[in-house]
């Protein structure tokens, strides 16, 4: 006889990572393309040589840079392995009933859906409007008594929106104060619209309010897994609860604190994505491309049913894209040689 596995872990959707294939180019998955810088990967060595003993399972050195940096007691950040397992933890600490309702955009970041189900809650989706933006005021209308959270992807993963601050802070306001509302910046550093907000401002008086950053995307460290969320120490203190035991491991510590001393170098590198960004969607366009204008370090080209013949197209030209079958593809902006590539395949695509 088999273990009775839970029935609903049917419904849930495996989560569809960008390929990797060798020999070809990988825009997919919004990394940077460059390593890790000399000093980040001499620390990452160091902690290698310890690697016979446990994590320090406070993550406190990090959790301390961190607080300095943003300003913040200690108390209002969690260090997690990746900000992928935050978003399952935020969840864990609001929903205990299969009633509990989290609201988010669609489409959005995949890993939503995900975590939703497996913490056991309902997943409810607001479409995105014409222009791939947050349609804000149809998610405050989705609010009903079993909402338990929000997530909001700022910049948007696919499309590259942002949320402007206006629109954010009145959104905010109408929440009900027991339903947490957690900003994803996954890609914050890539914003250069002076209207859109940096979460943490956002966060004073608002206790309901959870922003959530990533070593994954500007600081070069996906492959090590560290994300953090900043939020009220109440909310902080629950997600303790729920981290399960050493998830942030002792290579990935070291790393992201020697990230921080390369600050300059890192987001100058992010500065040389925003430029480029421009750059390819003005050549896209010129293509007769529809391109949403992205905060993000990735285009989103709305081709609709035309996504996966365009994405299988590429692959032909060796550059591996991210189809979202029946509605668009997401182009990861990398350095000018590799997003020539691209380009050079895109120009090949008869629209
Ligand atoms: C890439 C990405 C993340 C990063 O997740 P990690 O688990 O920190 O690698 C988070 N949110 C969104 C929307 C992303 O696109």
């Amino acid at each position: 006889m088999d273990a009775t596995i839970r029935a609903d872990l049917d419904a849930i959707p495996a989560y569809a990572a960008g390929r990797t294939v060798p020999g070809s180019l990988k825009l997919a998955s919004n990394e940077i393309s460059l390593p890790p810088p000399p000093a980040v990967l001499a620390a990452i060595a160091a902690a290698a040589a310890a690697g016979n003993r446990y994590p320090d399972p406070a993550v406190t050195g990090l959790t301390a840079r961190l607080a300095d940096r943003h300003g913040l007691s200690t108390d209002r950040i969690a260090v997690g392995c990746g900000s992928v397992l935050l978003c399952q933890q935020l969840v864990q600490i609001v929903c205990g009933s299969p009633d509990d309702e989290v609201i988010y955009a669609w489409r959005s970041f995949e890993a939503y859906p995900i975590v939703v189900r497996v913490s056991n809650a309902r997943n409810v989706t607001v479409p995105l409007d014409a222009e791939y933006r947050h349609d804000l005021k149809a998610m405050a209308a989705a609010i009903t008594p079993h909402t338990r959270l929000v997530f909001l992807c700022t910049p948007n993963n696919p499309t590259g929106m942002a949320l402007r601050r206006d629109e954010l802070c009145a959104f905010l306001d109408e929440v009900p104060a027991n339903v947490l509302v957690v900003l994803d910046e996954a890609y914050h550093e890539f914003v250069t619209d002076p209207d859109v907000p940096d979460g943490l401002t956002l966060l004073d008086g608002r206790p309901n309010v959870v922003v959530l950053r990533t070593f994954s995307k500007a600081y070069r460290l996906a492959g090590l897994r560290v994300g953090y969320a900043v939020g009220d120490p109440s909310v902080i203190g629950a997600l303790r609860k729920v981290y399960p035991a050493f998830s942030v491991n002792s290579l990935a510590q070291a790393a992201a604190s020697a990230a921080l001393d390369c600050l300059p170098e890192l987001l100058g590198t992010c500065a040389e994505v925003t430029e480029e960004r421009t750059r390819v969607r003005d050549e896209l366009l010129a293509l007769g491309f529809e391109v949403p204008a992205s905060q993000a370090n990735f285009v989103w080209l709305p081709l609709g049913e035309r996504s996966t013949e365009f994405a299988a197209h590429c692959e032909r030209e060796r550059v591996i894209l991210r189809p979202f079958a029946g509605d668009g593809v997401r182009v990861t902006v990398a350095g000018a040689d590799e997003n020539d590539a691209f380009l050079a395949a895109a120009r090949k695509f008869a629209l």
